[in-house]
């Protein structure tokens, strides 16, 4: 066998993408397939962005960028971070990455390597403990308990701290459960986090999908009092709260020196995020008009299909254990009751589900327990209820739709 440095011994592609890889190659291959896999929004990026890329691509906005993007799009992230958090935001601590997905890959790749350890909060986005492992330090997962949501308290940290451990990844709110860490939960998380010397990296990029009081944002790092606040990293984007996922504009909010890392990582791997997209983005960050009238408007379909999945589990799958979604868009149910016999995992049981009845979720191996499965609302209500109407019909309980 060909041997590779040990840099990417253990790489491998991402979970949920390979499930919409499939799913849509089920597709080109004329299959009926209904894709509740995916983890995007399903409507187009707001007119208003577009036309401001288009706009500023024909005006010759098509050169490179300072690396750590440009410094207006910087400041309208920082007023943006600055009006949540009620107090003025350095614009200095704001790098532009490449999606969340780099800004998390700078994140672990500068804080830790061989040797250390991450916590990172279970079940989980599929990506923490691959990027954790590409910087080769050793992703430690730490469940709360399932009646809390899985949300993890500082007792579930005491059990498995070390000596070793430089981080704590959270996101709240929670892809896979759709929970949300109150206020009060955070602060504990954070004096505990300050106590031990442990950098928090917190992903809030499903803060503007929140099923609390309309017009709300879930709580966030930087809501809480400076003092119960240590070292921290906030990573946030711009693709689900403005449906820009192939963008790929996310951001870090740190320190200004840990952010200048950053930076030079940057300018030594992919330069600035692609100038076009910034200037997308730009719009997105300072048009708030616009920017909370489209997620207000995709508020109010991500809740409608919120309370269609949690009806339609409720009626159709009684007794299946399942989160209740308080953010973002998916619903985290338990299928092992659902298993046939020698089936030992969701893995296998989604397979099935998707190769006999065309529905594409994803297994909960993704997201550290594989007796449970994600299934992505961010879908039309028709699709939603087709979808339950055929998991039914593979495990043969509940009434019809
Ligand atoms: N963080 C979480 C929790 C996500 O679910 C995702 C995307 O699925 C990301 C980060 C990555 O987002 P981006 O498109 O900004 O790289």
């Amino acid at each position: 066998a060909m041997s590779f440095s040990a840099n990417i011994e253990k790489l491998k592609p991402s979970a949920t993408i390979k499930v919409s890889t499939l799913a849509k190659s089920l597709v080109a291959e004329g299959r009926d397939i209904v894709n509740l896999g995916a983890g995007e929004p399903d409507f187009d990026t707001p007119l208003f962005i577009a036309d401001a890329a288009v706009n500023g691509v024909r005006s010759g906005q098509t050169r490179y960028t300072p690396p750590a993007g440009l410094p207006e799009l910087r400041q309208a992230i920082a007023d943006h971070l600055g009006a949540r958090a009620g107090r003025e935001i350095n614009w200095k601590g704001v790098v532009v990455s490449a999606g969340v997905k780099q800004a998390l890959f700078n994140t672990f790749f500068s804080l830790c390597g061989p040797g250390d350890e991450v916590l990172v909060a279970a079940p989980y986005w599929t990506t923490y403990p691959d990027l954790v492992m590409l910087a080769r330090a050793e992703p430690v997962t730490v469940f709360g308990a399932e009646s809390n949501s899985f949300k993890v308290v500082p007792s579930d940290l005491e059990g498995v701290v070390s000596e070793k451990t430089k981080g704590l990844v959270l996101n709240t709110p929670c892809n896979p459960t759709g929970a949300i860490y109150t206020l009060e939960e955070l602060r504990e998380l954070s004096v505990w986090a300050k106590g031990r010397g442990v950098w928090i990296v917190s992903d809030e990029i499903y803060r503007n999908i929140y099923f609390g009081a309309q017009g709300d944002t879930a709580p966030g790092i930087l809501n809480l009092p400076e003092d119960d606040v240590g070292k921290f990293i906030l990573v946030d984007g711009a693709s689900k709260s403005y449906a820009m996922t192939g963008w790929r504009v996310g951001f870090s909010y740190s320190g200004v020196e840990i952010a200048q890392k950053f930076t030079a990582l940057q300018s030594q791997i992919t330069s600035n995020t692609a100038t076009p997209s910034q200037v997308a983005a730009l719009e997105a960050f300072r048009n708030v008009e616009a920017a909370s009238s489209a997620i207000a408007e995709m508020g109010v379909a991500f809740r409608r299909r919120r309370d269609l999945v949690i009806a339609l589990m409720d009626r159709l799958l009684p007794g299946v254990p399942y989160i209740q979604p308080e953010g973002a868009f998916y619903l985290y149910f338990r299928v092992d009751g659902l298993f046939e016999v020698d089936e030992n995992d969701a893995t296998t049981w989604c397979s099935r589900l998707l190769q006999e009845h065309g529905v594409a979720l994803v297994p909960g191996a993704a997201f550290g327990d594989d007796r449970w499965v994600r299934l992505s609302f961010a879908a039309s209500d028709a699709l939603i209820e087709e979808a339950f109407t055929r998991i039914v019909v593979m495990v043969g309980t509940g009434a019809a739709v």
